[in-house]
């Protein structure tokens, strides 16, 4: 049976994105490719919030009780190591109970799953079938997978994702890809980052959108080129623009100016619902 090291599973409301409003179960795999200090940050300086709550990460027991940080990943406890003790690994089974058990009625009706990071297409690929074929998912239509778009679908999983959209005689089945592909305000590399090739193909297996956090005019500047990247591959999908802001203090500057920048140049604009509803808290 496959095992998966999850750093978070609840349910809440989808803030961001396609789905936002609608009712969704977090599966939250532990790991990634990128450590995005750069967010909030002055051009070229790296957060160093993540290296103080460091300092006591063997004092926490529980994703409830971690800081929130305003720079930086606010994800950060579900890829660095030092927060590895908060995450359990645990069989399919085990998580598909677990995923059923947060549901309102115990069994799929409206709902949505997400599965998201960390990065959740690194090498937890191998297991998402085991999981997904496991009866208590049965009743599932819809999953998002919340990806920084940098990770190639293994040959298998991508054939694997075509079948389970197969038309059923009871309901459609979709799949989403929420690429919230990083610019240099987050502090990767360009050429690590921006990736149209592997987003392409992403649009072979189902539905794929962009997402680019803004703060500033140089941000957008640097959205716009990646978009032209992006559309000389052959990307075909909405361009969604969403203010930064991991706490509401920060969250509230930048709302309005990037909704406004999103109508000016006819983009679409993803709130971060999460955090004005409930603050961006861990577990929303
Ligand atoms: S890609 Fe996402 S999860 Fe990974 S460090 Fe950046 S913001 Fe955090």
């Amino acid at each position: 049976m496959s095992k998966i090291k999850i750093a978070e599973l609840f349910y809440s409301i989808q803030g961001e994105g396609r789905y936002m409003g609608v009712p969704s179960v977090f599966l939250r795999t532990f790991g990634c490719n990128f450590t995005c200090d750069g967010f909030g940050m002055p051009k070229g300086e790296k957060s160093n919030e993540r290296n103080v709550i460091a300092i006591n990460a063997e004092t926490y027991n529980n994703y409830g009780d971690l800081p929130l940080v305003s720079t930086g990943c606010d994800s950060y406890a579900s890829w660095d190591p030092r927060f590895k003790h908060l995450s359990p690994v645990l069989d399919s089974s085990a998580i598909a109970d677990a995923i059923v058990d947060t549901l309102p009625h115990k069994e799929w009706a409206d709902e949505h799953l997400v599965i998201t990071g960390g990065e959740p297409l690194l090498g937890w690929q191998r297991a998402y079938p085991d999981l997904l074929n496991h009866p208590k998912m049965a009743g599932l239509r819809e999953i998002t997978f919340e990806t920084n778009g940098t990770q190639k679908l293994s040959p298998e999983f991508k054939d694997y994702l075509m079948q389970w959209q197969m038309p059923d005689a009871n309901f459609d089945r979709e799949i989403t890809f929420s690429v919230s592909a990083k610019l240099p305000c987050s502090g990767e590399k360009w050429e690590d980052a921006i990736c149209p090739d592997v987003v392409c193909e992403y649009e072979e297996v189902g539905t794929a959108y962009l997402k680019f956090v803004i703060a500033t005019e140089q941000d957008y500047a640097d959205a716009e080129c990646a978009i032209a990247a992006y559309r000389s591959a052959g990307f075909k999908g909405h361009i969604y623009l969403m203010p930064v802001g991991g706490v509401e203090s920060v969250y509230t500057l930048n709302n309005r100016r990037v909704a406004e920048l999103a109508m000016k140049n006819g983009l679409r604009y993803s709130d971060r619902l999460q955090v004005p509803l409930f603050k961006n808290e861990w577990g929303t």
